[in-house]
């Protein structure tokens, strides 16, 4: 059996694993980041063109007689119907109550629409900030803790960690992180899509997906909510002001019906905020391309005032660091090479 693995994270902004009733967060809750964790996994199986499985809608389950036990790449490592995860997550939580909680508002000029004077507004519940010790216990021969620690890092260097990233939370750094074998890593997910290779339209999948880093001198929480706004807004007029689109993108409730945003914006840490989302390629829109959403999206970024820092994507010439590459793997591994850009 492998070694157990323990990795250190300390919190940049809050993090909300949910898990209680009352809408207060007691402690974290382990739940809440396998939950995240396996959102990743699946979306870079799915980017490597393997198949992971929505597991909301049909997971898999677990049978002897078929291929790969009936199991999706993302099943296999993180559980399904009749076989158990691979591993075991003990959260050491000595985080502390964190971050605002109660209504915020955007800045300057935006108003409700056809209102005078009133401006929208998002609901914070406060989260939990600190720092935790994740320990994955190996609870089979062939589960490589490597795999979660590239998780980790991913999300560490370009998006959020746990659940209301769409309204900042979750940006993490890995405080002493263990050793960590980049190419082993990428060679690891991409064996695991190739056991299984399918289409997997619809679902969230890394070469579909952007991740941007905004200088701001703007505070944390207004910077995001103004971008967040700006954006929205910019989906109102462009490509005729398409309802269905811009729920699609920016998200929607109606009643008890949430359609889930598809881009996230992070809270500022030292001047800085990330912008990542999932624009797949097949719109419930025609005659809309994925590009020119993506290129929506960049130019009311861009428009926000702060310079773009860094822009990825795959296969893009929108990426400022690898414009073009349709190598999967190359791309995976460039996105976790970036260690020039830290911050405390
Ligand atoms: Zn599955």
């Amino acid at each position: 059996m492998p070694e157990p693995i323990r990795i250190q994270l300390r919190t940049l902004t809050p993090l909300w694993t949910g898990g209680v009733e009352t809408g207060k967060m007691d402690r974290i809750h382990e739940t809440g980041l396998i939950g995240s964790l396996r959102w990743w996994y699946e979306a870079l199986v799915r980017g490597m063109r393997g198949e992971a499985c929505d597991p909301t809608e049909h997971a898999c389950s677990y049978d002897a007689g078929k291929p790969n036990h009936g199991l999706c790449s993302a099943c296999h490592l993180f559980g399904a119907t009749g076989w158990s995860r691979r591993f075991r997550l003990v959260v050491q939580d000595t985080t502390q109550p964190d971050g605002d909680s109660g209504s915020r508002q955007p800045t300057g000029k935006r108003f409700k629409r056809g209102a005078t004077n009133e401006r929208p507004s998002w609901y914070f519940t406060q989260g939990r900030g600190g720092t935790i010790t994740v320990s994955l216990i190996p609870l089979a021969t062939d589960f490589d803790p490597q795999v979660v620690v590239g998780l980790f890092k991913l999300i560490e260097q370009h998006a959020g960690l746990a659940a209301k990233t769409q309204l900042g939370y979750g940006w993490i750094r890995l405080v002493q992180p263990p050793p960590f074998d980049e190419a082993g890593f990428v060679q690891a997910v991409q064996t695991a899509a190739a056991a299984k290779l399918n289409s997997s339209e619809g679902l969230p999948a890394l070469s579909e997906m952007f991740f941007a880093q905004i200088g701001t001198s703007d505070p944390a929480l207004t910077a995001m909510l103004n971008l967040k706004y700006d954006v929205r807004a910019a989906f109102r007029s462009a490509f005729g002001g398409d309802q269905t689109l811009r729920h699609f993108v920016c998200g929607a409730v109606r009643g008890n019906q949430r359609q889930a945003a598809k881009v996230f914006f992070s809270q500022v840490v030292d001047d800085t905020m990330r912008v990542w989302g999932w624009i797949p390629n097949a719109l419930p829109i025609s005659g809309i391309t994925r590009d020119q959403v993506v290129d929506q999206i960049k130019t009311t970024i861009s428009q926000y005032g702060p310079p773009v820092r860094s822009w990825r994507e795959y296969n893009s010439p929108r990426d400022t660091m690898t414009p073009l590459q349709t190598d999967r793997a190359a791309f995976l591994a460039s996105l976790l090479q970036e260690g020039g850009e830290r911050w405390p």
